[in-house]
């Protein structure tokens, strides 16, 4: 057991019902849990486990190194990678019987020669980039890589067995992009067909899209933190709107509780002053934690929400480094070592980690996926 004062408790049953509403959410299309950096700061091995039995049949990872530790962990589920440099090791990938992602021709020779290395035959998605603007082919060089994949295709090199994209702006549904997006996509099949591929899955939704437009599913959906039981959408609506749960509750233990005067100082810059004699906590963890330093309470307005003994607070003055203070109000009665929840599931009053990103001015990704790697996670809900 770790002592660190500060502890990220995983709930694996909210990931398994996640992923089962996203099932839902799917239609017919296959689920895909996206579980790249680290299952979004959940633990890439156990939320890989809880996923798969909560009735994905595929994982996702940007990375090569996430992919190989999927399969050193035993995970043996379809992985597919996507985010490759020429350094990526293409022949571990295919070795491990990893899909690859393929968006230019570099990558598909990297490929093809870390098939004849492993002596296997790669499973190849080709990435189209039909408007976001980041990874992928455009639409131009399409037509030349698919007609190389196909050709080693024929000789048994690989299978072309997934055509992919990803949206701009899934998070803002009725945005013209969306529907612009999956008609290049569409185009991009028909192609695809023409040329001979014989596509198992052809896939562009992310939780966003998965959640709110049935027409962006195809044959397989591609959800990341939706599986966490976050909201892609808040301004549509919050977890429970979809059928989700959050999985994450971060709590940390008082390290110090103490009566001060009113017009104390606290913290560096004293960007809060107590406004009457009360009793200051120090909470133990701070930016090297991942509590963004964006949190910090200024003069005038606390920060982030805390939930203490019941009670909701907010961060008093600036986040430091591994501590933060939190004004207990006059009279409290904590001591060191009584918890504090920074955000959880939201059902029990709790701050949630979408609190946080309102209070930090970011999403709710970052927050969970920026936890640092020193809180130690602890998991429950585990093995039906
Ligand atoms: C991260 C990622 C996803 C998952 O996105 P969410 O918004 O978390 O559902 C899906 N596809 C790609 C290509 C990604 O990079």
């Amino acid at each position: 057991m770790s002592s660190y004062p500060a502890r990220a408790v995983v709930d694996l049953a909210a990931i398994r019902a996640n992923t089962a509403a996203l099932l839902d959410h799917a239609g017919g299309a296959d689920v895909m849990a996206v579980v790249k950096a680290d299952g979004y700061g959940h633990g890439l091995v156990p939320v890989a486990h809880a996923a798969l039995a909560g009735g994905a049949r595929w994982l996702g990872v940007a990375q090569a190194d996430e992919a190989l530790a999927l399969r050193a962990a035993g995970v043996d589920a379809r992985v597919l990678s996507w985010l490759h440099t020429p350094s990526t090791p293409f022949a571990a990938l295919v070795d491990a019987d990893v899909d690859v992602s393929v968006a230019a021709d570099w990558a598909l020779r990297g490929v093809l020669e870390g098939a004849r290395a492993s002596g296997r035959t790669a499973r190849v998605h080709v990435k189209v980039d039909t408007g976001l603007g980041r990874n992928g082919v455009v639409p131009e060089g399409l037509e030349p890589l698919l007609r190389d994949a196909l050709a080693a295709e024929a000789e048994g090199a690989c299978r072309v067995v997934g055509l992919w994209s990803h949206l701009a702006w899934a998070d803002a549904p009725d945005h013209p992009t969306v529907r612009r997006q999956a008609e290049v996509f569409d185009d991009a099949v028909r192609l695809a067909e023409r040329l001979g591929a014989r596509l198992e899955v052809r896939h562009l939704a992310n939780s966003a899209a998965t959640l709110t437009d049935a027409a962006m599913r195809y044959d397989l959906v591609r959800p990341g933190i939706a599986v966490y039981g976050l909201s892609p959408v808040p301004q549509v609506g919050g977890p429970a709107d979809f059928g989700l749960t959050p999985a994450m509750r971060l709590e940390a233990d008082l390290a110090l509780t103490k009566e001060v005067p009113a017009g104390h100082g606290v913290s560096y810059a004293h960007a809060y002053t107590t406004p009457t004699r009360t009793v200051l906590g120090l909470v133990p963890v701070g930016y090297a934690d991942g509590i963004p330093r964006h949190a910090s309470g200024s003069e005038g307005r606390t920060g982030a929400p805390v939930q203490v003994a019941g009670r909701r607070l907010g961060i008093a003055g600036r986040v430091c480094m591994d501590q933060f203070v939190v004004d207990l109000g006059p009279g409290a009665r904590e001591v060191a070592g009584d918890a504090v929840v920074l955000f959880g599931s939201g059902a029990d009053g709790s701050p949630t980690a979408q609190d946080w990103a309102d209070a930090a001015g970011t999403i709710s990704y970052e927050i969970v996926t920026r936890l640092g790697a020193r809180v130690p996670r602890t998991y429950v809900g585990g093995e039906r």
